[in-house]
């Protein structure tokens, strides 16, 4: 304790060096005045440092490893607090131009005042695409725009000419886009395949480089579209997918799952609504194996199909007798979208708007949690195939996460990011120690709560913060 107690010095004394440092260069007059380093930098190293040395002891340690499969102490919650179901809206990137995503996008994710009312500040990401070589005449806009103005990484097949990389990476970095729409717009009037192994290669050693690296799959189109992988059937429609035939020109699926593809929609569409998890594997016929998820696209009305997933029907989509019925069973919904293929500019009438605020008062009142995509998905994963333990010793109860037993992917021990949300049932929260892998979690990662609809106490790592930045705006002006 003595050594420990001397490297604890050497750290405060670092940190405070630090701080008069920095602060030396903001502002020599102030440091003059004050008394010593900024007490928020060093009060926090001090009282974080021994906590964990002291709260992991042995016996702790003994007693968690020992009991590897108890998890009586520690039920989990199925949703993060206070939440009793979670949504995502996941838009396929269709015929959508720049202009249109960074309109409906502001809208959506900002708090702004925007041309179309006062901003939602909801979580919902979006697809993109690195080529678009769809022949298609119909308009993308009121200006007439054809399907080469999409937005899209490359300028058609030329790898050598980026045409939206620049916004496509950056709104990947800040959570606007989360998903992949296969690699590109592949459909033709004229039937014609225009996919390759080697376009699938180069977009991925783009993707590496660039860091707009998603790890969410959704198929696009029909069949010119032979990228499309995970319904394979040869005695159905989706008999022309070729992603995961190695025997296949179009194969890619050993380097799209080696790259970091987790969640795949294989192209089909559910009526279904809302599950109790939204995950299902799909073993590949190069013998991987990757998570399928589902999708509420459509309605089924007198037998037929009635997809709702197109602009101006999302009112259909998200009513309230669907979101009362999610909350009741405690459900995932992921709705999908197309919310750039209008081409009058914005996806939503004022109907589709109300539906928005609706979905948006469930989140307010603390019952439905509105996630992108991605998260939606690394939650429902965490939550199901999560191994913790948990003991409780001298009045105190301690959770280990030991790691996500994933079977179709394979286990690991997850970073912080990937357990956000998790949520665990205790008798007393503020008595209670979350550790990862044997390492405590700092406090300011989690959430304490009061009782919830089951009159229980919980305790639970935190969600991520909301960040309603209008990334829009600067990309914006230096266009201008
Ligand atoms: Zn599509």
């Amino acid at each position: 304790m003595k050594k420990l107690q001397g490297n604890k010095f050497i750290l405060v004394v670092l940190v405070a060096l630090l701080a008069i440092s920095g602060l030396s260069i903001i502002n020599s007059m102030e440091i003059a005045e004050s008394p010593g380093p900024q007490p928020v930098l060093a009060v926090s190293s001090q009282s974080d440092v021994p906590l964990i040395e002291e709260l992991i002891s042995d016996s702790v340690k003994n007693a968690l490893e020992n009991n590897p499969n108890a998890t009586s102490m520690a039920p989990l919650r199925k949703f993060p607090y206070p939440y009793n179901a979670m949504m995502a809206i996941s838009s396929d990137i269709d015929d959508t131009t720049v202009e249109e995503f960074e309109t409906y996008h502001q809208f959506l994710n900002t708090l702004e005042q925007t041309s179309h009312g006062s901003g939602l500040g909801l979580d919902i990401g979006d697809s993109a695409w690195l080529y678009v070589v769809n022949d298609s005449l119909t308009d993308l806009d009121k200006e007439g725009h054809k399907a080469e103005y999409s937005m899209a990484y490359f300028q058609g097949l030329n790898v050598n000419v980026r045409k939206d990389a620049e916004k496509i990476i950056n709104y990947f970095k800040v959570g606007w886009i989360d998903s992949l729409h296969s690699f590109g717009d592949f459909s033709r009037n004229d039937r014609s395949v225009k996919f390759t192994r080697d376009l699938g290669a180069v977009a991925w050693k783009e993707m590496n480089d660039s860091g707009f690296k998603p790890k969410v799959w959704i198929n696009h189109g029909s069949e010119s579209n032979a990228q499309n992988f995970g319904a394979f059937n040869p005695k159905t429609l989706f008999k022309y997918q070729a992603g995961d035939d190695p025997k296949s020109p179009y194969y890619h699926t050993d380097l799209t799952m080696d790259n970091g593809i987790r969640y795949v929609w294989n192209s089909i569409g559910m009526s279904q609504f809302s599950y109790d998890n939204p995950l299902f594997p799909i073993k590949l016929r190069d013998g991987r194996q990757v998570w399928g998820f589902q999708r509420y696209t459509h309605d089924v009305v007198n037998g037929k199909y009635d997809w709702t997933w197109e602009t101006h029907e999302l009112h259909r989509q998200i009513t309230e007798q669907r979101l009362k019925q999610l909350v009741q069973e405690s459900k995932f919904s992921i709705v999908a979208q197309h919310l750039g293929k209008g081409s009058d500019g914005f996806p939503f009438n004022p109907i589709d708007i109300q539906a928005l605020r609706l979905l948006k008062s469930y989140q307010d009142d603390g019952k439905v949690l509105v996630a992108r995509t991605s998260r939606l998905l690394d939650y429902a994963r965490a939550q199901k195939y999560l191994r913790y333990s948990s003991v409780q010793i001298e009045g105190k109860t301690y959770i280990n996460i030991n790691s996500i037993e994933d079977s179709v992917l394979k286990p690991t021990t997850p970073t912080i990011d990937e357990i956000r949300g998790l949520t665990f049932y205790v008798d007393d929260p503020d008595k209670t120690y979350v550790l990862l892998n044997l390492t405590i979690i700092p406090k300011d990662q989690l959430q304490i709560n009061g009782l919830d609809r089951s009159s229980k106490r919980s305790i639970g790592i935190k969600w991520y913060t909301p960040d309603f930045a209008d990334y829009s705006q600067p990309l914006k002006k230096v266009t201008l």
